[in-house]
């Protein structure tokens, strides 16, 4: 048995696990239920299988082939983003999507259909993958593209590991000039402004994100950074392709070093040290536009060792009212935390039965583990997404009702005939009132 964790600490469950070292092993044999486990950079629960056996496909990391003038590129799943722009970008190719952190592998990166800055113009990784094989646990391997096997390859963009184990994918990638990226940031105040930045920035910008500080109320309300940028030409010396963390957490932080008082005075001091080089463009090296979460070792445990929760949520753009109201319960309860990320949606579609992505306003914020409170509090935001027609994202979540994935996700009944008879999650157990 060994201790697998998700990314907030929250559930840490000791299982079985198998940890292949070739694409060819066998399923069959296995007895209990199955769940692949990509590097744990989920938040909740849907990379756990606590009843059950963690596919574990890390040591899966090779490069199979790689069309250096086409960009086209297939690994094995567990190859992390981290080793792939370590091939590719010196030589001119970067990932067409990435997540905030690029120590997640392309099985895991597929099975939450992950999303970036770039949404508004590149859709989620899903548009961009240009197939896969599927292992299911009668022995069968399917390859699913868009035009072979199209529902299960539409089942497993987003599909939570449900639908069988990805052994390799293919990805198309897009051409850079340089490893640099042009940033641009203006400051915000309130989410009208923030509305009309992106409008204006996603024209011209390929990427675009937002810093939010949701600890201020009154004049500072909503206000924010907002960063737009697109790789450049650039002659700039270029740091190592892979960047390893500069500073570690060594231990869990104590309880009370994450309160009110600590995270409103760090979001005054980020906001107003960042606006001061507001306005003039700067020239960022990838991972430090992309990633600078990587660049601290182990940053999830300063929530200390009862762990924290990540809510991340959509609401249509019709809805910015819901979002206002959301963002004032969040800062009247004292409870959200450092940097939470604004981003708007466009309205390119995701291929995925379940991917999260959707038109409309979209923020990620943290909340450190304060037992019922912040539970509660969770409950409430829960309601105003329902009632909003929005939805929460999986990947950041270990708590959702049946009823509220449901309303997120109505067509997971059509979803629900692709997954493999042995493949379950301890999300999937909760959500969908399974108990095996
Ligand atoms: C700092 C940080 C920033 C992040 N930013 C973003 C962001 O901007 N956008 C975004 O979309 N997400 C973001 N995430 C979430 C992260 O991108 C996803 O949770 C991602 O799926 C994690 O990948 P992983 O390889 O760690 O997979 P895991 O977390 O281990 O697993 C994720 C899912 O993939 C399944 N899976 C894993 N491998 C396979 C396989 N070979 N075959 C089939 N299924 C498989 C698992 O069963 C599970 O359901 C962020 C996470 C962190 C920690």
């Amino acid at each position: 048995m060994t201790t697998y964790r998700s990314w907030a600490y929250c559930p840490a469950s000791r299982q079985n696990a198998i940890k292949p070292a070739w694409t060819d092993f066998d399923l069959h044999k296995e007895t209990g239920s199955l769940l692949p486990f990509g590097n744990g950079r989920s938040y909740g629960d849907s990379c756990l299988n606590s009843d059950g056996i963690v596919i574990d496909g890390r040591l899966l990391n090779r490069f199979i082939s790689f069309d250096v003038e086409q960009g086209i590129l297939r690994c094995e799943s567990g190859a992390t983003f981290a080793d792939i722009l370590a091939l590719t970008v010196p030589k001119g190719w970067f990932l067409p999507v990435t997540p905030g952190t690029k120590y997640v592998t392309l099985g895991g990166a597929i099975a939450n259909d992950v999303h970036g800055k770039n949404h508004h113009q590149d859709g989620t990784l899903g548009r961009h993958i240009r197939c896969f094989e599927l292992k299911r646990s009668s022995g069968k391997k399917l390859i699913c593209s868009p035009e072979k096997n199209t529902e299960f390859f539409a089942a497993t963009i987003g599909g939570l590991g449900l639908t069988g184990f990805i052994s390799w994918a293919e990805v198309q990638l897009i051409k850079i000039p340089s490893s640099f990226i042009e940033v641009e940031t203006t400051a915000f105040h309130g989410l009208e402004e923030f509305c009309a930045l992106s409008e204006q920035a996603n024209v011209k910008h390929r990427y675009s994100v937002a810093w939010l500080d949701c600890a201020s109320s009154g004049k500072q309300f909503a206000r924010g950074l907002f960063m737009s940028g697109n790789h450049i030409d650039c002659d700039k010396k270029s740091k190592s392709a892979l960047h390893e963390p500069t500073i570690s957490i060594p231990i869990n932080f104590p309880k009370q070093a994450i309160n009110r008082y600590s995270i409103r005075a760090f979001n005054a001091l980020y906001f107003n040290k960042n606006r001061l080089s507001a306005g003039k463009p700067t020239k960022q090296h990838y991972d430090d536009f992309f990633y600078p979460l990587d660049s601290i070792g182990n940053w999830n445990r300063i929530y200390g060792s009862q762990g924290f929760y990540q809510y991340q949520f959509v609401v249509p753009p019709s809805k910015l009212v819901v979002m206002e109201k959301a963002l004032n319960k969040i800062v009247a309860s004292g409870l959200g935390s450092f940097l939470a990320v604004l981003k708007e949606f466009g309205d390119l579609k995701s291929p995925g039965m379940l991917s999260f992505p959707r038109p409309g306003i979209c923020l990620a914020l943290d909340f450190a583990n304060r037992g019922n409170i912040t539970l509660k509090l969770l409950q409430e935001l829960d309601h105003l997404v329902m009632d909003a027609g929005g939805a929460v994202y999986p990947a950041k979540d270990v708590r959702m009702s049946s009823q509220a994935f449901q309303s997120y996700f109505p067509n997971y009944s059509e979803f629900e005939a692709y997954i493999d008879p042995k493949f379950s999650s301890d999300f999937w157990r909760r959500v969908s009132d399974k108990k095996t």
